[in-house]
Formats: structure tokens, C-alpha cells, sequence
């Protein structure tokens, strides 16, 4: 059982926008939602988490790792879909997961393979995998993100806004891509899509002005919005 924990952590940007105000949770293993209109944040916490900023206050820990401390360890074990969509390379899914796969230091061939072929399953694009990457649509330029922070079977999986602009078979079809990594991994979605957190959240967060409104199951938070 895998748990993240922060302790009041705050960030406060150089223009004055309090974008993280004492923010304190626990988050176990499963699918772990962040809801929060824009400028709630949410990037910030996200980013944070990630290490690609550092907090003005608070700690951080995943399991035993002191995050903000022990930058590198976490890196390790931890899988970051940011915001945007990628831009690829003119290479088949299968080729460019092998490559990836290399840059993370899996030499062996054999083993290689069975990690490409188990995320290109999980994110459904098997069927797809010999297609160029440059050439996906949006939906399925996200579940290749999907399969590519896979490849290290990182312990805390973060995904920001993911499915944004995605149109509704497309969401869906990520949607239950999550769904299936989220049963042994921990996963934060960040989102400000509400049906997004109901669909498929064990666990949930509100934020909203950098501060942390609730943190309940989603149907009774669902219920006060
Ligand atoms: P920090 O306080 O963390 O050093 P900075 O104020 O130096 O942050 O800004 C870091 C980067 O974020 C800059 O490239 C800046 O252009 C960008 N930035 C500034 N304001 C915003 C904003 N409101 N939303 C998103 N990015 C912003
Ligand atoms: P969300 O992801 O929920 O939309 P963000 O974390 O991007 O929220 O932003 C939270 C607040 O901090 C917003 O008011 C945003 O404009 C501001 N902000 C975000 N990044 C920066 C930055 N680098 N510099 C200054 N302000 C920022």
C-alpha cells in the first residue's frame, strides 16, 4: 500500500498570487481526484508533487521518500503527463515505446518487450501500435503518454487536465485507461470536470484560491457542489 502525504505546503508566486495556502493531505493507492475550477492551483500542486517546483513551506512524502529532499528518488518512481500534447517523431508506437524503454535502461530485449507490449494493452493502442505516433489524434496522443510513463512501473502516477479537449468517446476510452492502472498505482487526476471525478475516483479533493476545500468520498462532494 503506497501513500503520499503533504504537510502544509504553501506557494506564493513573485506577483503576489497565494497559489497554495497550507495545504495538507493524505492520498492512497487507487484513483485520487483534484477538482478545482482554473487558477485554483491545481498545475501548481501538481508541479509540486512532480518536483519540477519547489514549495515556499511544507513536506512532501511518498511513502519513505522526503520528495523535496530526495528529488532523484522520487523521479524514479514516478510517472507525469503534463498539460499539453506531445509532439513525436515520425516512428511507430511499438518503435518509440522501445526506445523509451532503452532510455530508461531496460537493455534486455525480452524484457523490453514485455513491458512495450503491457502498456500498449492497457492503453488500448495494440491494435494501433504499428501506426505513427505524429499521425494519433488527441485521445490516443494521451493514452500514448499513458504507456510511455509506464514503462518504468512508477509507484505515483500523475495526470494534469488530462482529458481536456478530448471529445466524449475519446474521454471515455482514457477515462477507463486510468481506470485499470489506478488499481495498482496511485493516481491523481487533476481536473475541473466533475463527471470526470464521479466516473471514477475512490477518493477526492477540492480546491479552489490554493486552498484545500474537502477531501471525501466524491458522491457526497459531488452532492454540496
Ligand atoms: P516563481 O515565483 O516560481 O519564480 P515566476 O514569477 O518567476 O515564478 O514565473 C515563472 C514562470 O511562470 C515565468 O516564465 C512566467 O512567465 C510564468 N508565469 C507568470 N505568471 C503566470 C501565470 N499567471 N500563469 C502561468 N504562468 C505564469
Ligand atoms: P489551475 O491548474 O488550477 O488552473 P494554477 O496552479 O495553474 O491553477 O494557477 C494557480 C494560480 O497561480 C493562478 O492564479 C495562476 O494565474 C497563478 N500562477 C500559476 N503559475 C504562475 C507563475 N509561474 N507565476 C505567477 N503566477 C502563477
Amino acid at each position: 500500500m503506497n501513500q503520499l502525504r503533504l504537510l502544509n505546503v504553501s506557494k506564493t508566486y513573485k506577483n503576489g498570487v497565494k497559489a497554495l495556502d497550507n495545504v495538507s493531505i493524505e492520498i492512497n493507492s487507487g484513483m485520487f481526484g483534484l477538482l478545482g475550477p482554473n487558477g485554483a492551483g491545481k498545475s501548481t500542486l501538481m508541479r509540486t508533487i512532480a518536483t519540477l517546483q519547489q514549495p515556499d513551506s511544507g513536506e512532501i512524502y511518498l511513502d519513505d521518500i522526503d520528495i523535496l529532499n530526495q528529488k532523484m528518488e522520487l523521479r524514479k518512481v514516478l510517472g507525469y503527463l503534463p498539460q499539453s500534447f506531445g509532439v513525436y517523431p515520425k516512428l511507430s508506437a511499438e518503435k518509440l515505446l522501445h526506445y523509451f524503454a532503452e532510455l530508461k535502461g531496460l537493455s534486455n530485449k525480452a524484457e523490453r518487450k514485455q513491458i512495450v507490449d503491457y502498456a500498449l494493452e492497457v492503453t488500448n493502442l495494440y491494435d494501433v501500435k504499428n501506426k505513427h505516433v505524429a499521425g494519433y489524434s488527441g485521445g490516443m496522443k494521451q493514452r500514448f503518454g499513458i504507456a510511455q510513463l509506464l514503462l518504468n512501473n512508477p509507484k505515483l502516477i500523475i495526470v494534469d487536465e488530462p482529458t481536456a479537449g478530448l471529445d466524449p468517446a475519446e474521454r471515455h476510452r482514457f477515462l477507463n485507461v486510468l481506470r485499470e492502472i489506478g488499481t495498482n498505482h496511485i493516481v491523481i487526476l487533476s481536473t475541473h470536470i466533475v463527471d470526470d471525478v464521479k466516473e471514477l475516483c475512490t477518493d477526492m479533493a477540492i480546491l479552489n484560491g490554493g486552498k484545500l476545500l474537502c477531501h471525501k468520498k466524491p458522491i457526497d462532494a459531488v452532492l454540496d457542489l
